[in-house]
């Protein structure tokens, strides 16, 4: 791992890098997530990394959400920090989150305060967009998302040539 992130340094600001080696080392709701009502996973080729990822609806609510991954430090980060953010918000409000990451991560120079929406920690990321091979390291948790909601609420997700997703069977217990 540490030869893959030696191949394409990301260069942060401080506050940020240690936000987001907080969230590599010590990720907030890992796990199987017991009573999940969709899962997928996902993996991106690129680097290596892999998530898979449970999450319980309820009225239009996620109730909770649990991740299990692995790979280098933006991916888990980005995990992390999305399940935190997106617990116990409504659908729409997550629409709005996953919205203004895609925008934050892809457009560089996006700026971030410009946009009403809350995003938390995910700030953190937003220098990634600077990078480009290390986008799809941002990305991935956000694809997994997609699929799990689009399984959750009965809708066709886009096709991703390079991040590849897919449904799983919930945890049972
Ligand atoms: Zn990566």
């Amino acid at each position: 791992m540490a030869n893959r992130e030696g191949e394409h340094p990301v260069h942060f600001d401080e506050l940020y890098r240690e936000l987001i080696l907080d969230h590599y080392r010590s990720p907030r709701n890992q796990g199987d997530l017991a009573k999940a009502t969709a899962a997928a996973e996902g993996m991106n080729p690129s680097c290596g990394d892999e998530l898979r990822l449970g999450i319980r609806i309820a009225d239009d609510i996620v109730e909770d959400v649990r991740f299990v991954g692995q790979g280098c430090s933006i991916s888990q980060a980005s995990s992390s920090m999305m399940t935190e953010q997106i617990r116990g918000r409504s659908l729409d409000a997550v629409g709005a989150i996953a919205d203004k990451i895609q925008q934050m991560l892809t457009v560089d120079g996006f700026d971030v305060d410009a946009d009403a929406v809350d995003i938390g920690d995910l700030e953190a990321l937003q220098g990634v967009a600077r990078f480009p091979v290390r986008v799809k390291c941002a990305l991935l948790a956000w694809k997994v998302l997609a699929q799990a909601l689009a399984e959750a609420t009965d809708r066709e997700v886009a096709d991703d040539t390079e991040i590849q997703t897919r449904v799983i069977q919930p945890a049972k217990r």
